[in-house]
């Protein structure tokens, strides 16, 4: 057999090169390759080891060790494909006792990731319908997580729209909703956001979330919102606000940033019908979904301790890691080229806008990468615009969950380049 023989073309979307098999590759690297120690890893969302929170799944693991039937059910038995109903029942009765939405276990289903949620959803209400209209997802702001881009089975699955650039004096900036480019025409499959937004680190206001769902309601499209760094677990969310879910909403979230991205456990809050149908996918690419998350995380969630965690150790973590960041910058850059910070309301990203930069951010990531820095070119955050924008090539994305010594030379480093460039 020639392995190199032509693939399909879905074959071959799938497996050609994109940002998110780049930073993979990278996250690789710089967690388990040869170098790895060598390596200041300032690029994937991997989230922090936080001493606390790896206490506490070790003290679960060892309960469920030391318990035979409950180790004997996580590990010999398939679930059904909606996910263990015990942990469905407790995610839907955590969210009505939190936020009084009216859910049952049938509006739940567990995905390997929140990745794998979305690459179902997007396939599900993206591409050609019956009649072979297209239909695509609309992110109503660009840029967007870097992990849906190349997900669907169909090119141009997106479209997406520039935000409105707030300033705050000359350091500070942040992203809105331009509404009135947010128009929705009929071949709109949904609306996505990620809240906090992956690069940017910006979270949507209320009045953002609720203008959306009223447009989304009037036109009839889901909404889907993407709380993998949100509220309730991890809430890496450093502003005052407020989820929302109706029936309208497809919600999802992961254990992935409060610290089990090992267990691969995304869950999906949805209308029954939607829930049914990617259930059904569920079962056809992966027969069920990995059991250990669900167990480890289940009384955690039926006492409501994952969210006092999340509210007590891991927001205040996450908050503190980036203001030490802001600082460090503000230290190593002092004025010597242009640069501001979008405003830093979540996630674990810190999003830098260099509005001079004489190279792409690609060859600033290649320049650093020889440097053993690694950061993500702000380029790949910017799919689906209708024309080019020199923004897109200005930005990188810089993660601060890693130690204060990587951090700080990292950042090190990265003015040391900038500064070679002569910016001015
Ligand atoms: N959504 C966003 C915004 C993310 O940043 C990530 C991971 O980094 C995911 C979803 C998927 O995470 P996981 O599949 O680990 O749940």
């Amino acid at each position: 057999m020639n392995p190199k023989r032509p693939l399909s073309r879905v074959g071959q979307k799938l497996a050609g090169h994109s940002g998110i098999v780049e930073l993979m590759a990278d996250l690789g690297e710089a967690t388990s390759g040869p170098d790895a120690a060598s390596l200041y890893m300032m690029g994937g969302g991997t989230p922090a080891h936080i001493p606390t929170m790896q206490k506490v799944w070790r003290d679960r693991l060892a309960e469920i060790i030391a318990d035979s039937d409950a180790c004997d059910r996580m590990l010999t038995n398939y679930d059904g494909p909606a996910g263990n109903p015990a942990f469905l029942k407790a995610v839907s009765q955590c969210f009505y006792r939190f936020y009084g939405w009216d859910l049952g276990p049938e509006n739940i289903a567990v995905t390997t990731g929140g990745q794998s949620a979305f690459f179902t959803l997007f396939t599900l209400l993206a591409g050609s319908n019956a009649k072979s209209e297209m239909r695509r997802i609309l992110l109503p702001l660009v840029p967007e997580y870097i992990g849906y881009a190349d997900q669907g089975l169909e090119e141009s699955v997106f479209v997406s729209r520039r935000p409105l650039i707030e300033r705050f004096g000359d350091r500070e900036f942040k992203y809105r909703i331009d509404f009135d480019q947010l128009n929705i025409s009929p071949d709109t499959a949904a609306l996505c956001v990620s809240r906090p937004t992956n690069p940017s680190g910006n979270v949507l206001t209320d009045s953002e979330m609720t203008r959306l769902r009223t447009l989304a309601r009037k036109n009839d499209v889901p909404l889907i919102v993407d709380h993998a760094y949100g509220a309730p677990f991890p809430n890496a969310v450093f502003t005052d606000i407020q989820p929302i879910w109706d029936p309208g909403i497809i919600l999802t979230f992961s254990l992935s940033k409060v610290g089990l991205p090992g267990t691969r456990t995304g869950i999906v809050v949805a209308h029954e019908e939607i829930i049914a149908r990617l259930t059904s996918v569920t079962s056809i690419i992966g027969l069920a979904n990995n059991n250990i998350g669900q167990a480890i995380a289940l009384p955690l969630i039926e006492s409501g301790k994952l969210i006092e965690l999340s509210n007590t150790i891991v927001k205040p973590f996450y908050q503190e890691k980036s203001n030490h960041a802001q600082a460090v910058i503000l230290e190593e850059f002092r004025d010597d080229f242009p640069y501001a910070i979008h405003r830093n309301e979540g996630a674990f990203f810190l999003w830098l806008w260099f509005p001079e930069l004489p190279i792409s951010t690609r060859e600033l990531y290649e320049r650093l990468k020889k440097r053993r820095l690694l950061i993500i070119p702000g380029e790949y955050f910017f799919y689906g615009l209708d024309s080019p924008w020199d923004h897109s090539r200005q930005c990188i994305r810089i993660t601060y969950s890693q130690s204060e010594e990587t951090v700080r030379e990292g950042i090190r480093i990265l003015a040391s380049e900038l500064r070679s460039l002569h910016i001015r």
